[in-house]
């Protein structure tokens, strides 16, 4: 429904500058107030230095606001809210300045989308840029368009001498960069921006590369330097992809900045001489939470803080790249003369070494030292992974913990270390020095954004709102949906329901049956999930018994139209029989362009399915683009599937994600596959998925589980199974030249 929302709305409103005001009157005007786009235009040109315009508070649509000026040090031409937080810009509302010492603050984007290429731009035209401006307390919230796909930019830095502080951003979902810093033209290199305390909210997993939450420069400009610094800023959740920093450029510092729980790294991908300092990563132990990737020549690393990180390759604590010998500007130059030190890697995963070593990149590094780092993993686990000659890398001084399995021994003291958590929240070593300085301030999220906005959660927690009883009968249901709100719990009495209206899930609900709720349905889905919505159903025994004898149906599909938020979707203890009326009848049917972060069916049984069991394969464009995160499937049963029972589908060869991820553990399959509109020929396609858990599952009578490796390093793991009368399992590497990867192993074969 968003999608067609946004249409209407667009149609309305696009004819013109349209301005709706809220609290506005002559007074305020006569007070100087600015409430029309005129009155703000005529404002911005007769503005001299040190003028304050004050835009009334109220909700402006469409308002593209052109700012420009020539102001002096001592006195910049400021614009600003008549309440900061109470000016609002939706619609197709954006900003630009050009000039010389503006300064921007207490403005609100949200309920819109950016009309161009950024909401925020520091220059008006392209030989129109910004010099010695600042654009401060100012919040951009879900301002997307309609499609996941669109590529904008929130913040597009440009000139020289400009700062972007203080500022909130949460909820970009379509591709893009969030914040960039821009080298295209000689006048915004060395251009000495500061980023400083801004929130960097909650972006949710891409699902494909543009994703980033900070860049700076580009690799066409990568042999310059940008001068950027870029400090205390706090990145909470920031999952867009593997990267959440990308430095492209030269003489950057990167310091004192807060990682919270964020999937991906920082990552100095071009540009030399770029330090990265004190900055601190708390992993909580989420998956793909990373620390720092190090590439190119003389990059300093020191003082920096990594704990409870599970990222891997590329994506892990510390990695320091191989590089191409003398290689083309968009690839990976080598480590040189880089500075590794006093940094304090705690309880986390990885930290790799020569990372990347092939053919190519053939280059370890050189001229570098990692000296007075602490190392320490409380299960004694060597957390060091050596691809290459390190000998250009001279090791001194570090602590290790008491690690079982050493591969590094030269410059490593090995030996039992007490940790306790100072007041700045870090660990440290009882007694010794090594490791982050014991004065390391950890900036902290309330230091971060304007002081007057709060900080939201991203979702809704299934069950965390009302309870809503729902009685049996005909459309009983359909009311109760249609009520509810985020986070309500709908409860079906035990008895027979019959729907007969599609339920359109537009917000996180969750629905209970306790095993006697007995649903049939009679439109080509029972549940639509639309933009905005999550579901998790349990307790249900739905039937397909009625619903149209087309081909086609699902029990649960997604919007056909591009969905911004990524959705969650779980079924616990559910029974589904009799989806065969016709056929190419699936359980789940995602559409391209939507995303889930995670689907989830436990303890349920499945009997009966002339579709698929799970259709997660319509991002076919091979993009690196895919529909699902996470898929979990755990102590089921299926019986008699016509087509696969899920076809998984990740295609192309970009490495900028995560997943996709597949479980499936403790189940029963059974007689799956043999329908003649099975094109994937399997009884589970996994085609790109980045890794794969199938154990203690019994699968019988069934088409082979076929598994295409196409880029990375995928985890195939296929333990404990038992196989009846089944081919065996198909792993294929389709792009990589090494040996297959996947670990197939204590599996039982039989023929009945
Ligand atoms: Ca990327």
């Amino acid at each position: 429904m968003a999608y067609l929302k946004k249409t209407i709305f667009t149609a309305a409103s696009g004819a013109a500058l349209l301005l709706t005001l809220s609290s506005c009157s002559d007074a305020e005007n006569a007070s100087g107030l600015i409430s029309s786009p005129e009155a703000l235009v005529d404002a911005i040109s007769a503005a001299r230095p040190g003028d304050v315009l004050t835009l009334a508070n109220g909700t402006y649509t469409d308002l593209e606001i052109v700012f420009t000026g020539e102001g002096s040090a001592d006195a910049p031409i400021t614009l600003t809210a008549q309440d900061k937080g109470k000016v609002i810009l939706s619609g197709y509302s954006s900003l630009s300045l050009s000039g010389d010492y503006l300064k921007v603050s207490g403005l609100v984007f949200k309920d819109g989308q950016t009309p161009g290429k950024a909401v925020i731009s520091y220059r008006t035209s392209k030989d129109d840029l910004a010099y010695n401006s600042r654009v401060t307390e100012t919040v951009i919230e879900n301002y997307n368009p309609p499609l996941r796909s669109e590529v904008d930019s929130w913040v597009l830095m440009y000139g020289k001498n400009n700062r972007f502080d203080h500022n909130y951003l949460a909820g970009k979902r379509n591709t893009g960069v969030t914040v960039a810093v821009r080298m295209n033209t000689e006048e915004s290199r060395e251009n000495n921006h500061r980023i400083d305390h801004n929130y960097f909210g909650p972006r949710q997993i891409l699902g494909s590369n543009g994703g980033e939450t900070l860049r700076i420069g580009t690799s066409h400009y990568s042999r310059s330097d940008s001068k950027t610094i870029v400090e205390n800023n706090y990145f909470d959740r920031a999952d867009g992809e593997l990267e959440i920093i990308s430095s492209k450029s030269g003489l950057n510092i990167l310091r004192n900045n807060t990682f919270y729980k964020s999937r991906g790294t920082l990552t100095m991908r071009h540009g030399n001489n770029t330090t990265v300092e004190g900055n601190v990563f708390f992993g909580e132990n989420a998956d793909h939470t990373g620390g720092i990737r190090v590439i190119n020549a003389g990059q300093t690393v020191t003082g920096n803080y990594m704990e409870g990180l599970k990222g891997t390759r590329f994506g892990g604590a510390l990695v320091v790249m191989n590089g191409v010998p003398n290689g083309p500007i968009n690839r990976y130059d080598p480590v040189e003369k880089a500075r590794i030190e006093n940094n304090s890697i705690i309880n986390s995963d990885n930290i790799q070494l020569g990372a990347g070593s092939d053919e190519e990149r053939s280059a370890p590094p050189s001229n570098s030292t990692f000296s007075g780092n602490l190392i320490y993993n409380e299960d004694g686990r060597d957390t060091f992974t050596v691809y290459d000659d390190m000998s250009g890398l001279s090791f001194s001084d570090n602590i290790i913990g008491e690690s079982t399995d050493q591969k590094l021994k030269t410059g490593f003291t090995k030996k039992p270390v007490a940790l306790n958590r100072a007041n700045n929240g870090l660990l440290y070593p009882q007694g010794a020095d090594y490791g982050v300085p014991r004065d390391l301030k950890v900036t902290q999220k309330a230091e971060t954004g304007p002081d007057w906005y709060p900080k939201s959660e991203p979702f809704v927690a299934f069950g965390s709102g009302k309870t809503r009883a729902v009685s049996p009968g005909r459309n009983t249901i359909f009311d109760a949906v249609n009520a509810a709100e985020p986070g309500d719990v709908i409860a079906l009495a035990a008895g027979d329901y019959t729907v007969s209206r599609m339920l359109e899930i537009n917000k996180p609900l969750s629905f209970t049956g306790g095993g006697a709720a007995n649903l049939v349905f009679e439109r080509s889905a029972l549940f639509q999930i639309e933009d905005g919505g999550s579901l998790k159903i349990s307790g249900l025994n739905i039937s397909g018994r009625e619903a149209p004898d087309n081909a086609g149906n699902s029990v649960i599909r997604t919007s056909p139209y591009s969905m911004m938020e990524n959705y969650r979707l779980e079924i616990e203890s559910c029974n589904f029989e009799a989806l065969d009326i016709n056929h190419s009848f699936n359980v789940i049917s995602a559409a391209k362009s939507t995303f889930a972060d995670n689907i989830e069916i436990k303890n349920s049984t499945f009997k009966d399915v002339s579709g698929y069991g799970l259709m997660l394969d319509q991002e076919a464009d091979d993009y690196g683009i895919y529909n699902a995160e996470y898929l979990t499937i755990e102590n089921s049963k299926f019986e008699n599937i016509g087509k696969a029972l899920v076809t998984y589908y990740r295609g192309g060869t970009d490495e900028s994600t995560f997943g996709p991820h597949f479980r499936l553990t403790g189940s029963t399959l059974t007689n799956i596959g043999f329908d003649k509109r099975n094109k994937t020929g399997a009884a589970l396609l996994l085609h790109g998925v980045q890794v794969t858990d199938i154990t203690e599952t019994t699968i019988s009578s069934s088409k082979p589980v076929i598994i295409n490796h196409t880029v990375g390093e995928p985890k195939t793991n296929i333990t404990g199974n038992v196989f009846v009368a089944t081919p065996d399992v198909q792993v294929t590497e389709l792009n990589s030249v090494f040996e297959n990867t996947a670990v197939i192993k204590n599996n039982e074969s039989r023929a009945k």
